[in-house]
């Protein structure tokens, strides 16, 4: 199964994609940790990148495309991969479609999950990470023991990530708003669209997700992966999941 995670900002696309990807034995293709590795090395790259990064600003679509071409060519994502943080446009998916078309691949789904804003502004703008083991935390999901300082490193004062001020983070779902959002249509339009809500707790969207994935379209080469006992193919059928707390 190659697979396009969509969703805006702090949706909790990451996390999900990457208990998928191990658990189903795909590669995890995860556009933003790739770039934040090269930002951190500084390769020339990475300094591009990490310039519009901090701005709240995509990169540029030759750059995403090479690191994603390279990738999906590796031999761990010769039985599927999960694509995190790419597409971001529609020219992007269009450049992917002709990329994977070269392999005589293509996408076969995109499974989107959704979230109202003042929920994405609200996870996003509280995240905090130790600068030292880069363990995450949040001002009121995942509190610190004494609210300021890693509790593996006590004289370490957690910190926001530069993408993640609240400013930005309202930048960032405005540029997904106009230039992501239409790839739920782009998706939708020949069928390969599965919608899953993002609310609610991780197992639960977990579940949601998994089940809107294999309804449909059960993946003959992923190995005892649960076949069409669950229920209807069509895609209502994953809309009803936790509709939030
Ligand atoms: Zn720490």
């Amino acid at each position: 199964m190659r697979l396009v995670l969509l969703g805006p900002p702090g949706v909790g696309k990451g996390t999900q994609g990457r208990r998928l990807a191990a658990e189903m034995g795909w590669a995890l293709i995860s556009t933003g940790e790739m770039l934040r590795e090269a930002v951190a090395k500084s390769t020339p790259l990475g300094r591009a990148a990490g310039r519009r990064m901090a701005a709240g600003e995509l990169v540029e679509d030759d750059i995403m495309v090479g690191l994603v071409r390279d990738r999906s060519a590796e031999p761990d994502a010769a039985r599927g991969f999960v694509l995190d943080g790419f597409p971001r446009t529609v020219p992007q998916a269009d450049a992917l479609e002709a990329m994977l078309a070269e392999r005589a691949q293509r996408i076969d789904l995109a499974a989107y999950l959704g979230a109202p804003e003042v929920e994405l502004v609200r996870r996003l703008s509280g995240r905090l990470e130790c600068p030292v083991c880069k363990r995450a935390y949040h001002r009121t999901d995942a509190r610190p023991r004494d609210g300021r300082h890693c509790d593996d490193h006590p004289g370490v004062e957690l910190r926001q990530r530069a993408d993640d001020a609240e400013e930005t983070v309202r930048k960032r779902l405005d540029v997904y708003r106009v230039q992501t959002a239409p790839l739920v249509d782009y998706y939708r339009r020949d069928g390969r669209l599965r919608e899953v809500s993002g609310l609610g707790a991780m197992d639960e969207v977990y579940r949601s997700l998994k089940q809107a994935l294999e309804c449909p379209d059960p993946d003959p080469t992923s190995s005892g992966g649960p076949s069409g006992a669950s229920s209807g193919a069509s895609s209502g059928a994953s809309r009803q999941a936790s509709p939030g707390r």
